[in-house]
Parts: C-alpha cells; structure tokens; sequence
C-alpha cells in the first residue's frame, strides 16, 4: 500500500497491518500476517523490542506514534506473556489482543448528548448566572457540527427530566426532613448549597443533595432541547432524574446507583464501544455519564469544546479523575479521526484491554 504523494516525512512502517485487518473485516488470515509483520526477526514469538514496535504501531495517529510510558509497555508486555517465557507467541497475542485491536481499529461509537435543555441555556439554571458563567448556548454550534461531520454509528439525547416535587429543587427544601448530620439546615440553605436529607424509606438512610433552582419540569419547554439543536433520526432518547426522591446527574444510573436507565442496555443492544460525552454541565452531568461510561468498560471521550460547566475548579477535579480512569478530554477537532479508527489513542485502550483479561482468566493484578 503506497502513500499518498505528499511532502510530509514518510511513515514509520511501509505500510498499515491495523488497515490491512480493517480491509479483511478482520480475518484470522489478517491477524497472523499482522502477527508476522512485527515477528522482524522470523523466530514465531515477539521479543520486548518487536512487541514495542507492535504498540507503537497499534496506538498511533496516522502511523505516526503516541507516546507510552515505559513501565505501561512493560505491564502491557507482562500481561500479554501469559507463560512468563519473555517472548509474545501467536496465542498469547491473539487471546490478549484480537478485541483491543479490533475496538482501536473499528470502533463502534455513540454521541451522548448530555442535557443540552433550555433551562440550562436560557432558563432557570442557566448555566451563565454560575460561577464559572460559560454560556451554554454555545455548545450547540459545535455538537452540530460534530453530529454532521462524524460518522457516529449511534446518537443517544438525555434530559433532565424531574417531577414538580423533585428533591434537587431549592423551592422544595422543606418537602422533607433534613438528615441531623446535615452540613446546612433546610432554613439556612442557599442555593447551590448542599443539605442531607432523611432517605426513603427502604431505599437509603441519607441522600445528599446540591439544591438547584426548580428546572427541567417534565413536559414543559424548559425541559425541551435547545430549538437549534440538531435531532438525529433513529436517536435513542434517555430521561432521568424522574424519581421525586434522587437525583441522577449520569444518564446511566441515578445518584445514588439504586436504578439503572435504559442507555447501557440501547448502546450494548447496537455493539457500542466507544462513548463520546457532550453537552450541560461538563462537570456535573457530562462528567458523572462519563464517569459511568467508564465504569460500564465504554472507551470514553469528552469532547471538551462541546460542553460548558457550572464551576471551574470542578471541572478540573472531574477531569483529573476521568483522566485517572482512563477517560480522555479532546477537541471537536480531533473526533472524526478518532471514530474512523486511524487515532488511536492508548489511554482509552487500558480499561477494555484488562476487561478482556479477566474475561478470559488471564488478569493477575500485580
Ligand atoms: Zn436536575
């Protein structure tokens, strides 16, 4: 396979084994020949320095490398060499590899749109009367653009979608007893303030909760999409937070975790692997779904550019636990090339890559 006539520095290798595997709808004839092509010694096992290349390859953008940390090469090396003989033979390399490679070179890949509803734009939680005052409006431009220019396989809307007597409303503070231990008291709270409140029965003995001001009421048009929104034919459309008694910030599970909606279920029925989180708020519903998203072995992307946030240094404590967990922030920019499966990014590849290991019994924690 040649390269395009350009006046860039060529590529690494001569040609994609990942490409040649994408053309064969991953064959098994495909994955021995990618096998070979980094055996360069022809000896029918991957030393250390052939299982490098092998990654490097693997985790590139345009053949071009990203950078792994040595200690992640060498647990990737370790996990991979099953018989602990320091060499990668075929069958170490398939059981561990044959899903990860498939995932980073044919993604099947969900848009989530979190929340993007009047309310939080130009309502009663707009986002630009909190504290980091982002206007919310502006992520619709780009989350349309994105849904045009990107080949995404599924797209999912979430609503914030609350009945009139929603524990989360400051306007229904006094509806139930705060907890004794609570922080604030009920009469002393602000909104955005945080009380603990008395759980219901049989569900959980506290519940606490940030108290936001009346929004997102079912069925009326602060609870609609924004008007300049683009609706996708075929969306899957998730509505949560409709329990009177707990939040859910994540449009996989409420607050709490007692109850699931039905978006894992949707996106698991259509294949998904790959989950990018747009929309309100970056770090209260965007960064609880993607957290969730992670915790349901997602390979998950926040497309940063197309979500606004109630507060910055929040923002920036959920982007550093999403990044821990594997999660990544990037730029709208990016994503085309990262759903087409040619940027292939090793941070996102970690969580499924073990989720696999353990799927087949070969995941030893060390
Ligand atoms: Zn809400």
């Amino acid at each position: 396979m040649g390269t395009k006539g350009s006046s860039m520095s060529p590529p690494p290798y001569d040609y994609d084994p990942f490409e040649l595997l994408r053309q064969s709808n991953f064959s098994d004839d495909e994955y021995e020949r990618c096998f070979r092509f980094f055996d360069s010694q022809k000896r029918g096992f991957w030393t250390r320095e052939e299982f490098r290349r092998f990654l490097s390859s693997l985790f590139s953008n345009k053949q071009r490398p990203y950078f792994i940390l040595n200690d992640r090469i060498e647990e990737y090396f370790r996990d991979t060499d099953f018989n602990q003989d320091d060499q990668i033979d075929y069958d170490e390399f398939i059981q561990a590899w044959k899903t990860t490679i498939k995932c980073a070179v044919r993604p099947i890949s969900a848009l989530v749109i979190v929340d993007v509803q009047n309310d939080f734009i130009s309502g009663s939680l707009a986002l630009h009367s909190c504290p980091a005052n982002h206007q919310g409006e502006e992520v619709v431009p780009v989350i349309n653009r994105v849904i045009r220019d990107v080949n995404f396989d599924v797209v999912a809307y979430t609503y914030d979608w609350h009945p009139l007597n929603h524990i989360s409303f400051y306007e229904n503070r006094h509806l139930r007893s705060a907890a004794p231990e609570s922080p604030i008291a009920v009469d002393s709270a602000h909104v955005l303030d945080t009380v603990l409140f008395v759980g219901p029965p049989n569900l959980t003995s506290t519940i606490e909760q940030v108290l936001w001001p009346a929004h997102c009421i079912q069925k009326t048009p602060g609870a609609d999409l924004h008007p300049d929104l683009i609706r996708v034919d075929n969306a899957i459309h998730v509505y949560k937070g409709t329990n009177p008694e707990i939040d859910s910030y994540s449009a996989f599970w409420d607050n709490m975790k007692l109850s699931k909606t039905s978006l894992d279920d949707q996106l698991r029925e259509r294949s998904v692997t790959d989950v990018y989180v747009v929309g309100l708020a970056t770090d209260v519903c965007v960064a609880a779904t993607a957290m969730h998203a992670v915790e349901n072995n997602y390979r998950t992307v926040l497309i940063e550019d197309a979500c606004r946030g109630v507060n910055e240094h929040e923002i920036e404590v959920k982007r550093a636990e999403l990044n821990e967990c594997g999660s990544i922030f990037v730029d709208s920019d990016v994503v085309p090339g990262m759903v087409a499966g040619v940027d292939r990014r090793p941070e996102v590849a970690r969580g499924m890559f073990v989720e696999n290991l353990k799927a087949i019994g070969h995941y030893h924690p060390r």
